[in-house]
Formats: structure tokens, C-alpha cells, sequence
């Protein structure tokens, strides 16, 4: 957590006032002191530095030690009763490591977990389970609020031969470039409007807030962008090309299943039209 150093200031100018020693030296010269562990702790945490432990381990000591005598100072303290306090601090200073080195990696499991569930590990762009959850949720809001829904579907022309001629690699990396630049593009036009990969070479644009015709001209970007990609792989230049297929979300729709199902037909009849065209109905 970031609080801002001169919060840390102030906290410490507020805890003298309430204790009534804002006039002794000494309180200033912990106050000050501990503002400088404050700042070198936080420089230490956002550095991935070797040893962290024991990088840790110093800091707190070097400024605790300085701290614990100006306490030992200005109460009497015996040297026992000091020695007593700075071993009973270091255990505390080793078990908060230990408790936020356990909060971290349980945050990263989490952040790593949610990664995999939601995105396509080849092309970067979210997989067919985000997809399912955009889809209900957008159909949802816009059945309740009467809004526009459309989406785009779109499949790789005879993708096979790329497979075929260039081999499997050569198809993955078709596959990257076609939706890096398609999200590109997209993201270029509206950052709200995402697209997934929802199967093999196949691929869903969700677009909410969207009439068809709108979303017409956004297919027809993104058309002409993946006719104008050359992938380069192994000294070879390829082309693909895409069918695609657009529609709106209709009243007869009573799930997101029905509205797939007619954008999916679409893009079927520009596949069976001759591939390489949008359908729009
Ligand atoms: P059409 O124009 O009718 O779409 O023909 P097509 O060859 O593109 O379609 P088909 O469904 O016959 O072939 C799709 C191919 O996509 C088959 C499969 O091996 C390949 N494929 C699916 N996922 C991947 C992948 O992740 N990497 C690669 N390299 N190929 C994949
Ligand atoms: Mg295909
Ligand atoms: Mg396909």
C-alpha cells in the first residue's frame, strides 16, 4: 500500500500533539527518523532486490536500534529491558515477512488462476469461457434496458493449408497476428468492443450499444485490416483472408445461444457464398 510520505508527516506531527511532547526535541527526532524508515521500507518493497529478508531484516533493525535507544532515553530504560525489546521486535518484524510473503504468492496464485480461466494462451486475446460470461451479461442489459447488442463472428479462410503447406507453427503464429492486429484495430475504433477467441480460428466481437449498421463498418475494418496483414514465418509471406458474419440482437432471441446461432448462420452463408465476404442479416 502506497500512503504518501507526507501523510506519514503529519501522522507523526498529530501523534505529538496528542501526546503533549511536541515541544521536546527528542519526539521530533524519533518523528523524523521514523518518516526515513517509512520511506526506505516503501523504496525497498517496490525493488526486486537479492536477499529480500535480509535486506528487510537490516532496514528494520538499523532504524529500530537508533528508535528503541531514544525510548530507552527518555524513560530510564535499563540496557536488559532495551536488548529485551529489540529481540521481541525482531521476532515480530520476521513473522510480519513471513505473513505478507504468504499474502503475496496466494495473491499471484489468484492472479495467475484467473489469467488462465479467461484468456487464450496463444493469442493473448480472451478465450470462448470469457466470451460465455460477456455474452449473458450483455444480452441481460440489453434485454433490460432496451439497448442495442450486436457481434460480429468471423472464421480463417482454408486454414487448414496454412497447416498443410507451412506446417503447425507457421499456423499458430497466423493465428497471433490475426488477433493482435484485429484487437488493434478494434481497440483503435472503441476500447469497450472486445474480441474473443471462441474456437479453433474462430473468433466473436461482442459490440454493445451497437446497431447493425454500425457494427457493419467496424466488420468491414476489420475485414480489410486481415486482408492487408503479410505474416512473415520462416521466409515465407502468408495471406488469409476471413468470412465473416454480423447481426443485432432481435426480440426473437429469448437466450444468447439463439443470437450465436444467427450470427454463426451468417457466417456460414459467407462461407458457402464463395468465403472471403461479410454477411449482414
Ligand atoms: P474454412 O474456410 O471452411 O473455414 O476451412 P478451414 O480449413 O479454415 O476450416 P477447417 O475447420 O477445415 O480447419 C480448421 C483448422 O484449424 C483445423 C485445425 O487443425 C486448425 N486449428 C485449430 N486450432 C488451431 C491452433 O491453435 N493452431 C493451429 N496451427 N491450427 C489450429
Ligand atoms: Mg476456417
Ligand atoms: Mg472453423
Amino acid at each position: 500500500m502506497r500512503i504518501p510520505y507526507w501523510l506519514i508527516v503529519l501522522a507523526g506531527i498529530a501523534f505529538m500533539l496528542l501526546n503533549g511532547n511536541i515541544s521536546q526535541p527528542l519526539s521530533w527526532v524519533y518523528t523524523g527518523l521514523f518518516v526515513v524508515f517509512y520511506v526506505f521500507s516503501y523504496v525497498q518493497s517496490t525493488h526486486l532486490w537479492r536477499w529480500p529478508f535480509t535486506r528487510y531484516a537490516t532496514v528494520a533493525l538499523g532504524f529500530a536500534l537508533p528508535l528503541w535507544y531514544l525510548v530507552k532515553m527518555r524513560f530510564n530504560l535499563s540496557w536488559s529491558t532495551y536488548a529485551e525489546e529489540m529481540i521481541n521486535y525482531m521476532i515480530l518484524v520476521s513473522l510480519m515477512y513471513g505473513y505478507f510473503k504468504i499474502q503475496d504468492k496466494d495473491r499471484r496464485i489468484k492472479d495467475r488462476l484467473f489469467q488462465s480461466a479467461n484468456w487464450d494462451a496463444l493469442t493473448k486475446v480472451q478465450n470462448f469461457a470469457a466470451y460465455d460470461r460477456a455474452i449473458g451479461y450483455e444480452f441481460r442489459r440489453s434485454a433490460g434496458h432496451d439497448a442495442d447488442l450486436s457481434m460480429v463472428m468471423f472464421d480463417i479462410d482454408h486454414f487448414k493449408c496454412v497447416n498443410d503447406t507451412y506446417g503447425h507453427l507457421a499456423g499458430d503464429e497466423v493465428l497471433k497476428r490475426v488477433a493482435s492486429t484485429v484487437a488493434s484495430t478494434l481497440k483503435a475504433i472503441d476500447p469497450k468492443v472486445v474480441l474473443y477467441r471462441t474456437g479453433g480460428e474462430e473468433f466473436n466481437i461482442i459490440f454493445p450499444n451497437y446497431d447493425v449498421d454500425q457494427t457493419r463498418e467496424v466488420a468491414q475494418r476489420v475485414f480489410d485490416a486481415v486482408k492487408n496483414l503479410t505474416i512473415s514465418y520462416n521466409d515465407v509471406d502468408i495471406n488469409v483472408t476471413i468470412s465473416v458474419g454480423v447481426s443485432a440482437l432481435s426480440v426473437k432471441d429469448s437466450n444468447p445461444l439463439d443470437f450465436y446461432k444467427r450470427v454463426d448462420a451468417n457466417l456460414y452463408h459467407s462461407k458457402q457464398n464463395g468465403r472471403q465476404q461479410i454477411t449482414v442479416g
